[in-house]
């Protein structure tokens, strides 16, 4: 009998919108100088959210002297013990307001609440008491008795976690005793201003984080900000090549972190059901835009018949639908820009001559969508094998031995991440040793943890977030 799920919507009543909002410049929000203002949409509804100020390269002047001020007047010369205790108040706070911050999210993302609650905002918490932690023991970290920051910290974010990034981001900068100017996306400003509310909640001084919102110019103003010592960048491969060679030769530090085209390869011998949640784990979570997805399927051919139709099986039983619903399992895609190229790149699968299945799931009026899709009969030479899609599609390929799964995960530019699934441990260790790829997870996949780095090969950037090699990118080493 097919059970039929009553709607479970949780209330966006705690989150209180306001119409417009100002950037955060030296502990305050004010209204942008010489910026404009952009409108944030509701991706699922269409809904214009609220109106955000779009940071001016004046605006990013005045938020880059605030950063450096307070790290030269505050935050550098306090001692870490004294900052641990800011950070560990902001992670209290982010906890006590999970549930406001979770319901944004996933209004101003997309995603599913059952993500942003269970997912994005414990684990940004817990970036902050991690690396809390650390802020008192740098000298204890290997980077030599006296690690010093770096000065101002100019921080890019993506659109796909947005508040967690700027937890990545934010924490270790803020441990090593460095300041931040932090430019979110376009498209997800939100829940970083409630973080920004959070600072000041918290006590943080004036300046030590600043919050420019805007569009890709206000981002290229803060890379190109001469007070601006370091840049950490989270986003496209484009973007990260521009920035670094605009970078070279200034001695600005640069981490980025980039795509992916992650293989998530199942052996004959693996656990099959667990393998099947792992790989809808791996390419449906967050709706595909996950810089780390596993979009490759890489299933040995004996099974592989069997595995394409246990996941039409399970892809038919994931709920797509309104993210504020608690059983939904996809929500919207992020923007209509993000529609339109996997619309066009699984458009060019079916004209490379692959084959498409799409999970037959009814798509709501409004908003953005796009149902799972599987691609099997696919060729490396595809463009959907190659190509980052960051979005609900996994392309299916299939191997003989070891060797061949190794030498079609590594046929890629990028480096980010991979998945093996098999019962034998020497097997996952020979795998891991070839694979050129930053994480590589073993009967699991999507797993991230604060203690744990993070960051890519090649194509897929450099620079290490999470763990104690996050803070090496913080520190004048
Ligand atoms: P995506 O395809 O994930 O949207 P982008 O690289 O376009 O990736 O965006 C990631 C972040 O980089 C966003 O905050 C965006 O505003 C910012 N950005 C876009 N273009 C530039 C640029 N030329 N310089 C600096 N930041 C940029």
């Amino acid at each position: 009998m097919n059970w039929e799920y009553a709607p479970a919507p949780e209330s966006r009543a705690i989150v209180d919108l306001q119409p417009s909002y100002g950037l955060f410049i030296d502990g305050e929000f004010v209204d942008p100088g010489d910026g404009s203002a952009f409108k944030t949409v509701n991706p699922a509804t269409e809904e214009v959210l609220a109106e955000v100020a779009a940071a001016g390269p004046a605006d990013v002047d005045r938020a880059v002297e605030a950063a450096r001020r307070a790290q030269h007047e505050t935050w550098g010369p306090m001692s870490g013990a004294e900052r641990a205790k800011y950070l560990f108040r902001v992670a209290r706070i982010l906890q006590e307001r999970s549930r406001e911050l979770a319901v944004l999210e996933s209004l101003d993302n997309g995603k599913p609440i059952r993500e942003s609650r269970d997912i994005d905002v414990p684990l940004s918490a817990a970036y902050f008491f991690y690396y809390a932690g650390w802020a008192d023991k740098l000298e204890y970290a290997g980077f030599g008795p006296s690690p010093q920051p770096i000065g101002v910290a100019g921080q890019i974010i993506p659109w796909n976690f947005p508040l967690l990034m700027a937890a990545w981001k934010l924490a270790p900068a803020l441990a090593a005793g460095n300041t931040s100017v932090l430019k979110p996306a376009e498209t997800t400003p939100l829940t970083a201003l409630v973080l920004a509310e959070i600072f000041q909640e918290a006590g943080l001084p004036p300046g030590v984080v600043n919050v420019v919102t805007g569009a890709g110019a206000t981002g290229a103003a803060l890379v190109a900000h001469p007070g601006v010592a370091k840049i950490a960048f989270t986003g496209s491969t484009d973007v990260g090549k521009g920035i670094q060679r605009e970078l070279a030769g200034t001695g600005k530090r640069l981490t980025l972190e980039l795509g992916g085209k992650g293989a998530n390869i199942v052996f004959e011998d693996a656990p099959l059901d667990q393998a099947i949640e792992g790989i809808v784990n791996g390419i449906y979570f967050n709706q595909g835009h996950v810089c780390c997805a596993g979009s490759r399927l890489l299933v040995q051919e004996s099974i592989a018949e069997l595995v394409v139709e246990k996941l039409k099986a399970r892809l038919q039983t994931l709920r797509l639908g309104d993210p504020l619903d608690k059983n939904t399992d996809i929500g919207a895609i992020n923007s209509p820009v993000q529609l339109e190229k996997i619309t066009e790149l699984a458009a060019a699968g079916v004209a490379e001559g692959a084959e498409r299945w799409t999970s037959p799931c009814a798509l709501p009026e409004h908003g953005f969508w796009f149902p799972p899709t599987i691609f099997t009969d696919v060729s490396p030479s595809h463009r959907i094998a190659r190509e980052e899609i960051f979005g609900p599609v996994l392309s299916v390929l299939t191997f003989r031995t070891p060797e061949e799964a190794v030498m079609k995960a590594n046929n890629t530019p990028y480096g980010l991440s991979a998945g093996i699934w098999t019962e034998k441990g020497s097997r996952i260790l020979w795998m891991a040793q070839q694979l050129r790829a930053g994480v590589v997870w073993a009967n699991t996949f999507n797993r991230f943890d604060p203690t744990s780095p993070f960051g890519g090969y090649r194509e897929s950037g450099f620079g290490r977030e999470g763990g104690r090699h996050g803070l090496e990118a913080y520190l004048d080493v």
